[in-house]
């Protein structure tokens, strides 16, 4: 009876936490959009774009929004909203992840959309940048639900997605599973097998040795760079990781396995830190057993804000946008910053960090290493021929370590932060093929 009380206290603390962290993502901070457009003005003046040219590339091409009904288990209906944007369709078909969140906005999928051209633009990927949401908070839905919303959102949006126009994948709040239904529902509206319509998918069915820890691998690699770059000894370094879902827990556990100390990690329900640093594979274990971090053991709980000012070496943001503003970023004492998670960090805080010597590892180029291997997992489905896991880690090393390198030089060249050089990188390449192309007609 106890235990069944503490499990409801608990759980009231959580959907109280939940509730407020839902209210920041909303409230919080600038529209992730006008971030994005603010972020490519940069490069855009900085390359002296042609005008026709930056005003192709900093709208978004096709939105498309849904408002439809899903089955639930108490029989009822209820109406959800979806969207899927296409950013740019320049360099081949368009690729990026689904949210289940319940803040997605229209604003916020055009920003990830944008986002997602410029990071396939910088690893050479032949994708333009899309992106969809649903409205949703899938921990309120039962996984009959979850299925039912999944399917009828992935024929809803099947107008627009395919193999060879714009592939989904994993985002905030979906997974392998999410992917499973998505390819199926394709696949049955076909009538045969489409498993390259979209990525992330469980082995079983076409996915990729390698793609869930994909992000977090990418993260880890930029890391280190980041730290030989600066010289700083990796074994002498500690790390704070706000986000423990499929790239912060990755990012975590990889980084950690490389010798640095992980000494906090976070997710919604708040933080946990130990100076002497966290047991990450028994603080996976305890995230699996309990659903989240509260309660860690031989751990101090820290809420999310704390987490981003600890004087650690690197600050892995690995949850949500707008999380580092002008209101925190002079507080920050880490000295790399990697972002795993998509804009979590402001123009405004960007200039302080950069003001104060804090070496950023833009989204951009930090957390491709999904996309990356998303695109080695639609190369093996098309050609029906898979690769090892050691194949796929190998050239996601080489080539996260080469784009890392390539923007590292641009912005030593131009003595610009690396963000402004990551979107040098991009918007070079993405506009050399909206030239190539021209405007049709
Ligand atoms: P996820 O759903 O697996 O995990 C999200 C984590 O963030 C969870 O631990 C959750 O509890 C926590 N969280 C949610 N809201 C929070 C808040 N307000 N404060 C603190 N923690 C909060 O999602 P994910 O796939 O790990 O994505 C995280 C970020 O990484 C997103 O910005 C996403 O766009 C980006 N990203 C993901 C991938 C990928 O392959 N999954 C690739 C590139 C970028």
């Amino acid at each position: 009876m106890q235990q069944a009380e503490q499990a409801e206290q608990t759980e009231e603390a959580v959907e109280a936490e939940q509730a407020t962290l839902r209210q920041r993502a909303t409230v919080g901070g600038p529209d992730p959009f006008t971030t994005a457009q603010r972020q490519f003005d940069r490069a855009a003046d900085f390359l002296n774009l042609d005008p026709a040219v930056r005003l192709i590339l900093r709208n978004v091409q096709r939105i498309l929004q849904v408002d439809f009904p899903v089955h639930m288990d108490d029989g009822s209906i209820q109406i959800y909203k979806g969207y899927r944007v296409q950013h740019n369709l320049h360099r081949g078909p368009t690729k990026g992840g689904i949210r289940y969140h319940p803040a997605v906005t229209l604003e916020e999928v055009k920003a990830l959309a944008m986002w997602m051209t410029w990071k396939c633009a910088i690893f050479n990927l032949p994708f333009g940048g899309a992106k969809g949401g649903v409205v949703v908070d899938p921990s309120q839905l039962s996984k009959d639900e979850l299925e039912n919303l999944t399917r009828r959102f992935t024929t809803e949006i099947s107008l627009i997605i395919g193999p060879e126009s714009d592939i989904p994948a994993p985002d905030v709040g979906t997974n392998a599973e999410t992917m499973a239904w998505m390819m199926d529902t394709y696949s049955m509206h076909k009538g045969y097998s489409v498993p390259a319509v979209v990525t992330g998918k469980p082995v079983s069915i076409g996915g990729s040795e390698g793609r869930t820890e994909a992000t977090g691998r990418g993260v880890m690699i930029v890391t280190l760079e980041a730290l030989k770059h600066l010289e700083i000894d990796q074994s002498k370094a500690t790390v704070a990781v706000q986000g423990f879902g499929n790239v912060g827990a990755n990012s975590a556990r990889l980084l950690a396995d490389q010798g640095l100390k992980v000494v906090a990690v976070s997710d919604v329900s708040g933080g946990v830190y130990n100076p002497q640093g966290l047991n990450i594979p028994d603080t996976l274990r305890y995230v699996q057993e309990h659903g989240n971090l509260r309660g860690l053991p031989q751990a101090k709980p820290i809420s999310n804000d704390e987490l981003l000012e600890l004087p650690v070496t690197v600050l892995v943001p690995a949850a949500l946008e707008n999380q580092l503003t002008d209101q925190n970023a002079e507080k920050v004492r880490a000295k790399v910053i990697v972002e795993g998670a998509n804009g979590p960090t402001t123009p405004e805080a960007d200039e302080i960090l950069n003001r104060n010597g804090v070496f950023v590892v833009p989204d951009i180029l930090a957390n491709a290493g999904g996309v990356t291997v998303s695109y080695f997992e639609w190369v093996q489905d098309l050609q029906h021929f898979f690769w090892s896991e050691d194949e796929i880690n190998e050239r996601l090393h080489r080539i996260m370590r080469n784009s890392f390198q390539r923007v590292l030089q641009t912005k030593l060249s131009h003595d610009v932060d690396m963000r402004l050089a990551a979107y040098i990188v991009a918007v070079r390449t993405v506009s050399d093929a909206t030239n190539a192309r021209s405007i049709y007609p």
